[in-house]
């Protein structure tokens, strides 16, 4: 349960004085937050942290005011000017002076009757804000705070900048957030004091006061000693779940898995190629994995076109030839279909029997499908997320498969691995995406990693050209001349619907100009189709009776027609550089010499051109995957956000790697240590794993 002295920090936004149900749906728009929070909690507040401050503390004489600086001056209020009638552009001036000279506030469009009660005439105000020279005169043009001088100490000097959305202002963050603050209780430190030392960070509460009422300007900065610990508090947590994660599926006893070749011997000699050592590297590390009595959990990393595809069935077989049963399962419907196709021939020879679940079956197709796994009659089923409706019942599932795993989240996750009977499901993940070290670590702590870093013999490189969309005609010029030596072109656009105020270029658009120049040998793929014209139309790809074929990113995962040799993308600029990479993994997969040409719009951004130029240079898609996360940092990447993985709330900071890596292995030691966390750090760390909310980790030990 969590700590009660927690649950202050919980509640709705609302329980705050001052912030009421508007308020409340404008900092639902400004605050990030996390996966599944619908309304804006006292926490979220914490966590929104200042972009800089607002420097006050000059305290000038009106004569040594500095223009354009930001100034708190001490004024008596001589008279008020209002502009004339009927004239709403003049301003309203209040003159003021102090004992060196005078100043002019102005206010445009100002409320007469506001500007009246806060500068009463004759009466001493503080006022703070930017002052100007206008001519001769010092003017400040609508004060930032005007208070009386038995309230001066509402008069932040140095005060923190949010970010905002319109309507929202900083002054209600200030006021909210000192709220938010009080309601911090004490807590038992969880860092290592030594730790803390060594890097002169304050304890949680005062790193939280120190960013959020700054004493100094350079307290508001992610490189600065509070907002260090706080993004090291969130690390830690996110490494101990993980670590908590693993060490509880690592303490489930799995069974042991194992079997006699003969399948995978069949495969093999069905496979029109020979595996590459990558291959049979990775195939060896899993069926160690599964032979073993703990729970597998490993990932298998393989660039497009790496082969990872055969490796899921050979170690999908091993749990066949234990006499269990496997599952594969696939982020889409394309895909899902696809991995069905490809592994269907050599099931057939092999003598497994597969099946296909997805959205679409249905009915009795799909009761028919349900009977036969129930019974064991199904060996392996492959599908979409529909394989986690509580009514696919498995009798014997040992092992799952789950493809390009980035698109789940851990939930779907745990969801699959709790179908499993007699000790629960090994699971293998398989991303194309090269996930970093640095992402490897965040997102799984340190799982088992086995990768696939040959590509199959006889592949070609893939030839890439940055091009100006204006150069297009000879683009399509020379396509004529590929078409006519039988090469198949992918041409992919970012958007389905032309709209007048978006430059995007349209698929439709695209089909039907294409369409003219090369008829009816151009197909359109795009998301609102209907799954079987989706089908149908990759079908006719697949055939070569589409020569082109014009679509969204709907391709982007999976897709494999080994005579498709090239590659356009519309709008290359705006992908990212994961993305592109995924996109051009689609061509280089069969024996013709292959293409990606990137067209972009001028002109192109710094960044744009650095993607571009890094995608010409290289295919690797390690490298690329380093290059991509230091353009744009890396959830993103990961799709952290549409998989549901928490991101990031305050650890995004410089010296992240070194933060994270040291987190790592401060959590492996306290793990080892202190494995249900019930030390005195230990309990102060289960508080940090509810501050971040680490939900998941904390589940496991609920019932301890
Ligand atoms: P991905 O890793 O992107 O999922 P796939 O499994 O779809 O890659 O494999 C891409 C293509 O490479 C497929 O056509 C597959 O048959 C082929 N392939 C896989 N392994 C090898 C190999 N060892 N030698 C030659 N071709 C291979
Ligand atoms: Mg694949």
């Amino acid at each position: 349960m969590r700590p009660v002295a927690l649950t202050p920090l919980f509640a709705s936004a609302q329980s705050l004085a001052g912030i009421g149900p508007r308020l409340v749906l404008l900092l639902k728009k400004c605050l990030a937050l996390p996966p599944g929070v619908s309304e804006p909690r006292v926490l979220d507040l914490l966590w929104h942290l200042p972009t800089g401050v607002v420097d006050r503390r000059a305290e000038p004489s009106s004569r040594d005011a500095v223009p354009g600086s930001i100034v708190t001056l001490k004024v008596r209020v001589l008279k008020h000017k209002a502009p004339p009638r009927g004239n709403n552009k003049a301003p309203y001036k209040v003159t003021c002076e102090d004992d060196t000279g005078r100043i002019d506030l102005v206010f445009f469009h100002a409320e007469r009757k506001f500007i009246e009660t806060q500068l009463p005439e004759g009466e001493e105000r503080y006022i703070s804000g930017r002052v100007e020279r206008y001519g001769e005169t010092l003017q400040m043009a609508h004060p930032d705070y005007i208070v009386p001088p038995e309230r001066r100490g509402d008069l932040p000097m140095l005060e923190p900048v949010y970010p905002l959305t319109a309507g929202l202002s900083g002054k209600v963050l200030f006021k909210a957030t000192r709220q938010a603050i009080e309601r911090v209780p004490d807590m038992t430190e969880w860092q290592d004091a030594a730790w803390l030392k060594a890097r002169q960070w304050p304890d949680f509460k005062t790193a939280l006061n120190r960013l959020h009422r700054p004493e100094d300007a350079q307290d508001v900065s992610n490189g600065a000693a509070p907002w260090q610990r706080l993004a090291y508090d969130e690390l830690l947590a996110g490494q101990l779940a993980l670590g908590l994660v693993r060490q509880n599926i690592r303490a489930q006893r799995g069974r042991s898995i194992s079997g006699d070749g003969l399948i995978r011997k069949r495969i093999v000699a069905a496979l029109p190629f020979k595996l590459t050592n990558s291959q049979i590297t990775a195939l060896s590390e899993i069926s160690t994995d599964l032979a073993a009595t703990h729970r597998m959990l490993r990932l298998l990393q393989g660039d497009v076109g790496s082969g990872k595809t055969v490796v899921a069935l050979m170690s999908m077989a091993i749990a066949i030839e234990a006499g269990a049963q496997a599952a594969l399962m696939a982020p889409t419907e394309v895909l899902a279909r696809q991995h069905a196709d490809t592994i269907a021939p050599l099931a057939e020879q092999a003598g497994l029997r597969i099946a296909l679940l997805t959205g679409r079956e249905k009915g009795k197709a799909r009761d028919a499908v349900l009977e036969r796994l129930a019974s064991g009659e199904i060996d392996i089923l492959i599908g979409t997320h529909a394989l986690f409706q509580s009514d696919v019942v498995f009798k014997d599932l040992a092992f799952a498969v789950i493809d390009e795993q980035h698109r789940f989240g851990v939930h779907q996750r745990l969801a699959l691995q709790a179908k499993g009977s007699n000790g629960g499901t090994n699971v293998l993940v398989m991303t194309a995406t090269p996930i970093p070290r640095t992402l490897l670590m965040t997102h799984y702590g340190d799982l088992d990693v086995s990768k696939l870093t040959e590509k199959p013999a006889g592949r070609k490189p893939i030839i890439t050209r940055k091009m100006p969309v204006d150069h297009m005609e000879r683009l399509i010029d020379r396509i004529r001349v590929q078409l006519a030596e039988g090469a198949q072109v992918y041409w992919v656009c970012p958007l389905i619907e032309s709209s007048e105020q978006s430059e995007l270029a349209a698929a439709e658009e695209r089909h039907a100009h294409l369409a003219q120049i090369f008829g009816n040998t151009v197909g359109l793929l795009h998301g609102a189709l209907t799954a079987k014209e989706k089908d149908t139309t990759m079908a006719a790809f697949a055939s070569g009776d589409l020569k082109i074929l014009v679509a969204t990113t709907v391709i982007e995962v999976g897709v494999n027609v080994p005579n498709a040799n090239i590659m356009v993308i519309e709008h290359a600029e705006r992908f990212g550089l994961a993305q592109l990479h995924q996109l051009r993994g689609r061509v280089g997969r069969g024996s013709r010499e292959s293409f990606c040409m990137l067209l972009y719009k001028q002109p192109l951004g710094v960044t744009a051109e650095q993607r571009l130029t890094m995608m010409e240079k290289t295919e690797d898609g390690f490298l690329i995957a380093e290059k991509d996360l230091e353009l744009r940092g890396g959830g993103e990447m990961l799709g952290a956000r549409q998989s549901g993985e928490p991101g990031f709330r305050v650890a995004e900071v410089p010296g992240f790697e070194m933060l994270l890596s040291a987190a790592r292995d401060d959590a492996k030691l306290i793990l080892a240590t202190d494995a249900e966390l019930a030390s005195p750090r230990g309990q102060a760390l289960r508080t940090l794993l509810y501050m971040f909310e680490a939900d998941e980790a904390v589940r496991l030990f609920r019932a301890a």
